[in-house]
């Protein structure tokens, strides 16, 4: 079981129906700190119950915050990449991207001595060419992949496996053999295929609904993969116009008790990294 948290600023994770709205509140300009109180809730539970994790941090928080991504990492976290900047990155050509990637890679990797080598994309906007890019620059998995029900303007690559997987250059729900760069899906519901893996979910759905999807995953000897923003555990997210209510709702106290719930019913199950459970629980090499 992973649970993974995406570094970013509370602006970077409203989720309107459109890219529009969001740049009304996301003027591309320095990263303000907005995350810090509600990381440090998050690194304060995983010491409590020894969870050791995988944080994707945005490019641009960590250059505004070096000494952030040092702390999470000296507290024995993998350091990942969650992109330079929160855009769509398959709306962006491809040799800027490669181009802004690598600068990205290269600044995790000075801040913490440590080639990163997991991606997440930004609002998991991801394709089989983007991953191309990041298979180019040398990550060696992405963990984008909701193998879920579409959801309209959102995500969902139905029929995509549940476990990590070697992803298809024509196709990033099949699987192919040659290739070493990997899938590693986030949770949903092993039948049904409805999302689970997210905070969103948790707020809006109720930790019982996370929590029959983790059970159901790990009966199947499935991973998990879940993850969280700071903007879910933040008790003072601002009143932003415009933003649909559930984008915000139960934000703070609500997600933070629903974390250590999941926690001490899950108590038995290990708690990695990614990049850990890639290497251990499927043997795979890297
Ligand atoms: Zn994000």
């Amino acid at each position: 079981m992973s649970l993974t948290v995406d570094v970013e600023e509370i602006y970077h994770d409203l989720w309107p129906p459109g890219e529009e709205e969001i740049l009304k509140y996301y003027d591309y300009k320095l990263p303000k700190g907005t995350f810090f109180k509600p990381l440090r809730s998050i690194l304060k539970i995983f010491e409590d119950y020894h969870v050791s994790s995988t944080f994707f941090v945005l490019g641009e928080v960590a250059e505004a915050f070096p000494e952030i991504v040092e702390e999470i990492h000296d507290l024995g976290h993998e350091i990942a990449s969650h992109g330079y900047m929160h855009r769509d990155f398959t709306k962006i050509p491809f040799d800027e991207l490669e181009k802004m990637e690598k600068r990205n890679r290269s600044l995790l990797e000075k801040i913490t001595g440590e080639t990163p080598k997991g991606f997440r994309a930004p609002n998991f906007q991801i394709n089989t060419e983007v991953l191309d890019v990041l298979e180019r620059i040398g990550y060696l998995y992405d963990s984008s992949v909701a193998p879920s029900i579409k959801i309209p303007g959102w995500f969902g690559y139905y029929g995509a496996p549940l476990h990590p997987y070697r992803p298809s250059r024509q196709n990033l729900v099949k699987q192919s053999e040659h290739r070493d760069f990997f899938e590693v899906p986030v949770a949903v519901f092993p039948h049904i295929r409805l999302p689970a893996g997210g905070g969103w979910f948790l707020r809006n759905l109720g930790v019982d609904y996370v929590k029959t999807a983790v059970r159901l995953l790990l009966r199947k000897g499935l991973p998990v993969v879940l993850y969280f923003h700071p903007l879910d555990v933040d008790s003072n997210v601002p009143k932003f116009d415009g933003i649909p209510f559930h984008v915000t709702r139960r934000c703070g106290e609500y997600t933070l008790k629903a974390i250590e719930h999941i926690l001490k019913t899950f108590s038995d199950c290990k708690r990695v990294p990614v990049m850990s459970m890639l290497e251990e629980a499927y043997g795979i090499n890297i």
